[in-house]
């Protein structure tokens, strides 16, 4: 199973023929709301994969909130540890989009900067289930659980009947993963329960900011972009070369494995063994949003179900750029049959 630890956004994005000057009210041309959030994304893209999907994190108790619970729902992902925080706004993403594609955004975390121990208790929880052999009779079958949307944390033995164990047992092969867009402290608090428990752990470092040194032993993978790589080594990284620098200075940082994701110009990746290249998928791509959280989505599915990191790699690739052949982030997410046709090719 994968368990995404993160957060979940609605984005509201107006197209508008140039950006709002201070002061100035201007007219749109068009208007959507979307489901977003970096946590959300990565757990939709591996639902969509074929594979359980946990989802632990925040909405808020308003109409954002249960529309983003109704999308990870319809695509798959178990939701009955998300928490819905009645006090606070869903986290939004304001997006203006204008005529030559800039983009003026504004994120307000709402219930994702919320996120604290009591979720990560809760991913405790989850990880002590899945981490016990199925017992006679239990299994996927159960029904899903009638709490989402209630406001308080769900007991243990709620928890109980809502997780159906994976069917081999244990929790081998888990793997959690983490993004920046909750409160930092959480992160790590989640990045050591996971330790703890013996499951692997990925970190995509976006919105990109500093990490504290105590962090990076805890992550058996860190996916960062340029930009994220480069605010984490403290120099520019910029195509290949810069790249496998900023990936073995990763490593230097303790993490496992370091992927630096180029966007177009395909991955470098460094392990303790060796460092190596990844073309990027040949596609036309229409809109690259989510592309990152897609690779991540993909690379875990790889993972779980046992591929080597090398070929894990592949799977992020090719479903990063299935993703910048979609518009939006998790209805841009591939299933299973279009990321094998795309790699059989
Ligand atoms: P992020 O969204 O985090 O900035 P990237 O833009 O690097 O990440 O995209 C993540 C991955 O998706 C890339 O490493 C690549 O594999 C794939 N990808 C993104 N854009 C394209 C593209 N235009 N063509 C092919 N693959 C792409």
């Amino acid at each position: 199973s994968i368990i995404v630890f993160g957060s979940i956004n609605i984005d509201l994005v107006s197209k508008t023929p140039r950006l709002p000057l201070p002061g100035e009210t201007l007219t749109g041309h068009s208007f959507v709301t979307a489901p977003g959030g970096k946590g959300a994304n990565q757990a939709v893209a591996i639902a969509k994969l074929g594979v359980p999907s946990y989802m632990i994190g925040r909405v808020g108790g308003d109409n954002f909130g249960r529309e983003l619970l109704a999308s990870l729902q319809a695509a798959g992902v178990r939701t009955e540890n998300v928490l819905v925080d009645e006090s606070i706004s869903s986290g939004v993403a304001a997006i203006a989009v204008d005529d030559n594609g800039e983009n003026q955004i504004i994120i307000t975390p709402g219930a994702n900067g919320r996120v604290d121990e009591t979720d990560v208790e809760r991913l405790q929880s989850v990880l002590k289930i899945l981490s016990r052999p199925p017992s006679q009779g239990e299994g996927t079958s159960s029904p899903p659980s009638q709490r989402e949307g209630t406001n308080s944390p769900p007991s243990q033995g709620e928890l109980e009947k809502s997780i159906s164990p994976p069917s081999q047992g244990g929790l081998e092969g888990s793997i959690l993963l983490l993004q920046l867009e909750i409160p930092l402290s959480a992160v790590i608090a989640a990045a050591q329960v996971a330790k703890a428990a013996g499951i692997q752990v990925i970190l995509d470092p976006a919105p990109a900011q500093n990490l504290p040194d105590e962090l990076y032993p805890l992550v058996d993978i860190i996916t960062p972009n340029e930009t994220e790589a480069g605010r984490l080594v403290g120099f520019t990284v910029d195509g290949r070369e810069t790249a496998t620098a900023a990936a073995r200075a990763l490593l230097q940082k303790g993490v496992g494995n370091a992927i630096v994701k180029l966007g177009a110009r395909g991955v470098i990746c460094a392990t303790q063994a060796e460092t190596f290249f990844t073309p990027a998928f040949s596609v036309t791509a229409v809109d690259t949003v989510a592309a990152g959280d897609a690779f991540n989505g993909g690379l875990a599915a790889a993972l779980v179900e046992g591929l080597p990191l090398r070929q894990a790699v592949v799977w992020g690739a090719a479903a990063g750029a299935l993703a910048a052949t979609k518009p939006g982030a998790q209805s841009a997410m591939c299933d299973r049959p279009t990321l094998e046709a795309l790699m059989a090719t």
